[in-house]
């Protein structure tokens, strides 16, 4: 049987499918397009004409086929491709971070359209691959992005994020983009009491309940990093340290802006209220749903 684009995209559908891929036509055609290096108005021009015979396109077809064999085991497409979309970027991603999620948008915007950027200086926690921070930092007009993981694979993968959005650390001569600075450590433990002191802190932490992950989806229960995505048995974990331990670092008048679970709002508004914090207001992401919660932190710090 001669074997053409169309063959091939067939072939990995059927395979996705009969794996319960939940996307087998469109997944099995960005895998197509990337293993053949093209793009849909290419394949759209050419996908019934027979593909030669050569080195070239053999290799071609079996980098498509170990793609969609991976993709049939339920890994991510985008650790596959290697890429996420986020903020109209394109970010680098291995399974060392959390994919980032169109969800976190909601926080990056909100930040921009609440302090579009004076000089602030930035703390993100727990920034994986570093979409937060780039964004803010491609976006906004702040001073230096302190962005913080316990993780030293991830910490590598923004790195190259950074690397590859940013121009380098501190960014290329000819551009003005603020530097990212990445630190190892345990959220706070990473800076230093009475040195750094922060403007606004931004965090996606981990926030689902340890008990909830076993019923996620194969992609995330299984492919995408534990450590990004357990909050602990309750899920809050990290919103009770970040409201006891944050203080010291927050200058007085500091704005907080924290991703939530759906269900997260009233918890965490409260461990807010409880660690002196003001002015909390929950917002809801696109679809409706609570996404962020933001308040101030108004004392002295
Ligand atoms: N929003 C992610 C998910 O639903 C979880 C992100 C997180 O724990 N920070 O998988």
């Amino acid at each position: 049987m001669k074997q053409t684009l169309q063959s091939l995209l067939t072939f990995g559908r059927e395979e996705l499918k009969r794996h319960n891929n939940p996307e087998p036509e469109l997944d099995a055609k960005y895998l197509l397009l990337e293993a053949f290096r093209t793009d849909m108005a290419h394949f759209l021009m050419n996908r019934s004409r027979e593909l030669p015979d050569n080195q070239e396109i053999r290799e071609m077809t079996s980098r498509y086929r170990e793609m969609i064999r991976k993709r049939a085991m339920r890994i991510p497409l985008q650790q596959i491709l290697g890429s996420q979309e986020f903020m109209g970027f394109s970010f680098w991603v291995n399974r060392h971070v959390l994919i980032p999620r169109q969800d976190t948008e909601t926080l990056v915007e909100l930040v921009l359209t609440e302090h579009p950027g004076q000089g602030e200086r930035i703390l993100d926690l727990c920034t994986g691959s570093g979409c937060i921070a780039i964004s803010l930092a491609l976006k906004g007009k702040y001073g230096t992005i302190t962005a913080v993981d316990l993780s030293p694979e991830a910490l590598k993968v923004a790195a190259k994020n950074c690397g590859l959005l940013l121009g380098g650390k501190g960014g290329k001569e000819d551009r003005t983009d603020p530097e990212v600075e990445l630190r190892h450590g345990d959220l706070f433990y990473a800076l230093k009491p009475g040195e750094d002191s922060f403007d606004l802190l931004v965090s996606n932490p981990p926030y689902i309940p340890t008990g909830v992950i076993e019923g996620l989806e194969p992609e995330v229960r299984d492919f995408e990093p534990r450590m990004a995505l357990d909050g602990s048995s309750d899920g809050l974990e990290f919103y009770r340290r970040i409201a006891l331990e944050g203080k010291t670092f927050l200058k007085k008048g500091a704005a907080l802006y924290l991703e939530i679970g759906y269900d997260q709002g009233a918890a965490v508004q409260e461990i807010l209220e409880d660690g002196g914090f003001s002015n909390i207001r929950i917002i809801r992401d696109s679809a409706g749903l609570e996404r962020v919660v933001t308040a101030l932190w108004s004392k002295a710090g």
